[in-house]
């Protein structure tokens, strides 16, 4: 078994701000497993590339720390590697009486996490900052920023090589199994002794585990999340970032306009059910990943709990005019015409078997093996954050 060494399976953002951090915490040489012939080609490469606040999360969750944690060692991390990462801030809007109630239960939330810049604002102020909004109340967040997640993921890989670590893409895992002392590790490109393995697979972090010989207390339910991009005159509506106030029952949906850093401005992502975990075309499909859902208990209870929103949003993706009109309480000006479709994210939700979304960062630790079971948004954010939580446990864990 080859001492000292840390395997990391996965080369998306968690994985290589694990794998830096395993490095400089406990000083032992890293390897990447990374299946693709790039990193970052997954969620990390498919996202909005917003450094969240870290607004939403329930106060004392992993997510609520590490989002804030991992926020500040973000805006860092870019400015130390010379990253573009704006402070720009957003608004979340409220565009009736009940979303203005929920604003200040954000509001309360926010202060709860940490945020002393948070403010409710009137209408004046709103257009002040974003003079194309509509709505009745905001919150300004100014602490929300945005990036280039796949820089951020490139410079990370950098870090972990120059630190004497190695990235190996078109590395599959293929199985591994705790041996002597260690974890013997089969992969595409050849055997990877090691002493400790992390899995940071995101979207098949699920199928990595249960190839560990561990049986994971969620399946992974890919979500698709697509964006339109906003041209034409409606390319000037947005300055920085405009956002509905959540829907508690569903907290990853929010649509919301987003100037990106090289100045297109996009509308999304929506939510609507994958059939392929790595499927970016419009109706890609994997018969191993259909079925995997429809043999799920907990993707049905999840449908049948919520078949009206399931549909609504997938009605919506098929239409640019129902999207126009549903974002347009948010801007009012946005018009049909203005609107193509963009291209999708897919997030790796996981899900429960009685059907409850995994609301918080999901980490669970084995013999020789930490696995990252959930890491939805803001994973991307906290990903320093997390990938310092990791090298806590190893260190715990390690002779
Ligand atoms: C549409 C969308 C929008 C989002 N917006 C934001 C945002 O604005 N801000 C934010 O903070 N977060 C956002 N997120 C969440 C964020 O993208 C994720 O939390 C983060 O990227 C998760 O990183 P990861 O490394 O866990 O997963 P991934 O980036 O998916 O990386 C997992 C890696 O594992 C590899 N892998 C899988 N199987 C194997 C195998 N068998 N062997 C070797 N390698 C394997 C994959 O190829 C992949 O590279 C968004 C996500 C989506 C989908």
């Amino acid at each position: 078994m080859a001492a000292e060494r840390l395997a990391v399976v996965g080369g998306g953002i968690v994985g290589l701000a694990t794998a830096r951090a395993l490095q400089k915490r406990l000083n032992r040489p890293v390897v990447v497993l990374e299946a693709e012939t790039k990193v970052a080609s997954h969620q990390t490469g498919h996202n909005s590339g917003v450094i969240h606040s870290g607004l939403y999360y329930k106060p004392g969750s992993l997510k609520a720390n590490l989002c804030a944690e991992g926020r500040e060692a973000m805006f860092s991390f870019c400015r130390e590697h010379g990253i573009e990462a704006p402070r720009c801030g957003k608004l979340v809007v409220a565009t009736s009486g009940e979303e203005v109630s929920r604003l200040a239960e954000l509001e309360a939330r926010g202060r709860a996490n940490g945020l002393a810049g948070v403010k409710r604002i009137g209408p004046e102020e709103m257009r002040a900052i974003e003079p194309a909004v509509g709505g009745i109340a905001a919150l300004h967040v100014p602490e929300t920023g945005k990036t280039d997640f796949i820089k951020v993921s490139e410079a990370m890989a950098a870090d972990i090589r120059a630190g004497g670590g190695e990235v190996r893409t078109s590395a599959r895992f293929m199985r591994a199994k705790v041996e002597s002392g260690g974890v013997a590790i089969e992969t595409t490109a050849g055997r990877v002794d090691a002493h400790l393995l992390v899995n940071c697979a995101g979207l098949q972090c699920d199928r990595v585990a249960r190839r560990c010989g561990v049986s994971p207390p969620i399946r992974i339910v890919p979500f698709r999340g697509e964006y339109w991009r906003l041209a034409g005159p409606g390319a000037s509506l947005v300055r920085h970032m405009i956002y509905p106030v959540p829907d508690p029952r569903f907290p990853f949906l929010g649509v919301h306009f987003l100037r990106h850093l090289d100045g297109e401005v996009t509308v999304g992502p929506n939510a609507i059910l994958g059939l392929a975990r790595h499927g970016y075309r419009r109706f890609s499909l994997s018969l191993r990943d259909a079925f995997s859902i429809a043999l799920f208990p907990g993707f049905w209870r999840l449908a049948l709990r919520h078949p009206a929103t399931g549909v609504r949003e997938f009605l919506r993706s098929l239409s640019r005019r129902a999207t126009a009109r549903a974002v347009r309480r948010l801007v009012p000006a946005v018009r049909a015409a203005d609107l193509s479709y963009h291209g999708c994210g897919i997030r790796a939700q996981a899900v429960f078997p009685d059907g409850r979304l995994a609301d918080d960062f999901v980490i669970e630790e084995g013999e020789r093996m930490v696995h990252v079971l959930n890491a939805p948004s803001p994973g991307a954010t906290a990903s320093l954050a997390i990938g310092r939580h990791i090298a806590e446990i190893a260190a715990k864990r390690l002779p």
